[in-house]
C-alpha cells in the first residue's frame, strides 16, 4: 500500500557540516541543500529506489549546493536557486578545497531561479517560498504549512545567525529576514531545521534566540522621518 504521507529526513552527508533535509513520498523525493559528494547521494537514492525530482537550495554558498549541479544534470531534474545567488556558485569552490571535495565545474548545469511563491513540490507537499535575503543577496526559507517544517538555511541558526560578512551579506537585511519569518507567526511546535547545528521549534527560538524578534521599524518616532527600512515594515 502507498503511504502518502512524506517524509521529512535531517541528512548529514559527508563530510558532515552542513543540514541537508530529504523529503520523500511513496518512491519520490527532493533534496534540500544538497550538501556533500554527488556520489554519496547516488548511493543513498538507489539503496532507498528512490526517484529524485527536484533539487532546492536556500542559498547559494558551495556548502549548501555542492552535489546539486551534477545531480541536476545526471537525473535530469531541476535544481532552483535564487537567482540573486548565482554569483556565488564559482566563488564557493576554495570552501570546497577546504574540505577537499571536487570542484563544481565551470560548466555546471544552471539551476532555474526561484522566487517567493507556494507551489507544490510532490504532488501532495506544498511549500511556501519566503525571501529572506542577508546571509547572502539570493537567500530563501521553505514553509510547508500542512507539516509544519520549516527551513531556515543559515539566516537563522537556534541560537544566532549566518554570518553576513561575505559577498552578498547585509546585517540590517539579515534582522529583517529574520523579523519577518518572526512576523508570519508559524505555530509554536513548528519544527524548524537550520542550515547547520541543532534543529529547533518556533517555541525554542523565541525563548533562546535574541535574534528572533518582530519587526521594528528603526525610524519610530523619529522627529526626522528618514526609514532605513524602505518601507519594508510598512512605514511610510
Ligand atoms: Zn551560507
Ligand atoms: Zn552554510
Amino acid at each position: 500500500m502507498q503511504n502518502n504521507e512524506p517524509k521529512f529526513e535531517v541528512l548529514h552527508m559527508p563530510p558532515e557540516n552542513t543540514n541537508s533535509v530529504l523529503v520523500s513520498c511513496g518512491d519520490d523525493a527532493v533534496i534540500f541543500d544538497a550538501w556533500g559528494r554527488a556520489e554519496d547521494w547516488e548511493k543513498l537514492l538507489s539503496d532507498r529506489k528512490l526517484n529524485l525530482c527536484a533539487i532546492y537550495s536556500t542559498h547559494g554558498h558551495s556548502d549548501h549546493i555542492s552535489a546539486a549541479p551534477s545531480l541536476a544534470e545526471k537525473y535530469n531534474v531541476p535544481w532552483y536557486l535564487n537567482s540573486g545567488d548565482e554569483s556565488l556558485i564559482m566563488w564557493g569552490n576554495a570552501l570546497l578545497d577546504f574540505f577537499e571535495m571536487p570542484h563544481i565545474n565551470s560548466d555546471y548545469k544552471k539551476p532555474e531561479d526561484l522566487h517567493a511563491e507556494d507551489r507544490y513540490i510532490l504532488p501532495n507537499v506544498l511549500m511556501q517560498v519566503i525571501e529572506t535575503p542577508g546571509h547572502s543577496a539570493g537567500g530563501v526559507s521553505f514553509y510547508f504549512p500542512d507539516y509544519r517544517v520549516l527551513l531556515t538555511g543559515d539566516t537563522l541558526f537556534r541560537d544566532s545567525f549566518g554570518r553576513y560578512d561575505l559577498p552578498g551579506g547585509n546585517p540590517h537585511q539579515l534582522q529583517q529576514s529574520i523579523s519577518k519569518l518572526y512576523d508570519m507567526k508559524f505555530p509554536d511546535d513548528t519544527y524548524v531545521v537550520h542550515g547547520h547545528g541543532v534543529d529547533s521549534t518556533i517555541e525554542i527560538l523565541k525563548k533562546q534566540n535574541p535574534y528572533f524578534v518582530p519587526h521594528k521599524c528603526c525610524c519610530d518616532n523619529a522627529e526626522e522621518h528618514k526609514c532605513c527600512c524602505h518601507g519594508h515594515c510598512g512605514c511610510k
